[in-house]
């Protein structure tokens, strides 16, 4: 019988727990002839979602759960789920039940048909405001130019990956995750289905606005060096203008003789290339930290608990 595992992070989910269960319930009964595991991962929650993972799974031995040490963010929080996950493959599902569960019936005849990545492109954004809109539509199409790879709008985490795209997925250690560019850059075959994505159904979006903007410069900065080819490309375009801007003034002086004028024109253009330097320095700098980051080799989350038992790092 073929396994599949429902990997679902959790931070701060304790009101929407028991209705998500709830409807995994009715997807297990409905697809008996597979083995179901429902793995949570506990990503630092503060309130009582630990004890309800654990109610449940004193009733229903299918249930795992990894507890994290503290919260990490849910693209770690997916990485150490693709380390437990024990299933042929594995549907990534939030657990605020704005992807819903009826859909991976349909993921999982197309993974019967031979797909490895199937994913959920919504149809609609949700309650999502029409600011929040815009800026994650210029954001795809800004990383779409900047990078190779196609990195799919309106596409989200919801999806099934067949094992070996779990294990590709193991593999890349990075801690500055951007996983929607990890799905896409592992290829495979891969084939979408359109949903209508529902509002959260209760508690509270993580996503601050600062969150949000973080996870763009990690989108870009894990995908793609580009931008420091743009800083490369500025700076020789400034630099051959100067040239000629100043050969220009070469000639006007020799002709015309010097008239000191010109304050505005100087600060304007010293300020310009100042802010442009700056901007520059700090793309260096992404990169720079980045690296710094994952030359210590620490490991990308600490794991305090499996099922009932207590885990510490060895290696
Ligand atoms: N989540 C997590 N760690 C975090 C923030 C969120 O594991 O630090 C989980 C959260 O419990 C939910 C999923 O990630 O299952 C999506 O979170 P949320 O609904 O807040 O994001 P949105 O739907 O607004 O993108
Ligand atoms: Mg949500």
């Amino acid at each position: 019988m073929k396994k599949v595992t429902l990997l679902i992070p959790v931070h701060n989910e304790e009101a929407t727990l028991s209705m998500l269960y709830g409807r995994l319930l009715d997807l297990t009964n409905r697809h008996s002839n597979y083995e179901w595991e429902i793995l949570f991962i506990n990503d630092g929650s503060s309130d009582h979602t630990l004890d309800l993972i654990r109610q449940l799974r004193q009733t229903d031995k299918r249930v795992n759960y990894v507890n994290l040490s503290r919260n990490f963010g849910k693209e770690i929080a997916m990485l150490a789920g693709f380390d437990y996950t024990t299933g042929d493959c594995c549907v990534i599902m939030d657990a605020d039940l704005q992807d819903p569960p009826e859909l991976v019936d349909k993921m999982l005849q197309y993974w019967e048909e031979g797909y490895d990545d199937i994913y959920a492109k919504r149809r609609n954004r949700g309650d999502e405001s029409w600011l929040r809109r815009r800026l994650s539509l210029a954001f795809y199409g800004i990383l779409q130019k900047m990078s190779r790879i196609d990195i799919l709008p309106n596409v989200g985490d919801f999806r099934l990956l067949d094992r070996r795209c779990v294990i590709a997925l193991r593999h890349m250690r990075e801690h500055e995750r951007y996983t929607k560019g990890l799905f896409c850059w592992i290829g495979y075959n891969k084939k979408g289905i359109e949903f209508d994505r529902g509002d959260r159904l209760a508690g509270q979006s993580s996503w601050g606005f600062f969150k949000l903007l973080n996870l763009a410069i990690e989108g870009i900065t894990s995908s793609t060096t580009s931008p420091l080819r743009i800083a490369t490309i500025c700076g020789m375009l400034f630099a051959t203008t100067s040239f000629f801007y100043a050969l220009y003034f070469l000639v006007k002086t020799i002709l015309y003789g010097d008239q000191t004028a010109g304050f505005p024109t100087l600060i304007v253009v010293i300020l310009f290339l100042g802010g442009v330097q700056l901007f520059s320095l700090g793309i260096i700098g992404e990169y720079v930290g980045r690296i710094f980051k994952e030359t210590k080799g620490r490991p990308a989350y600490l794991a305090s608990d499996y099922n009932e038992n207590k885990l510490g790092y060895e290696e």
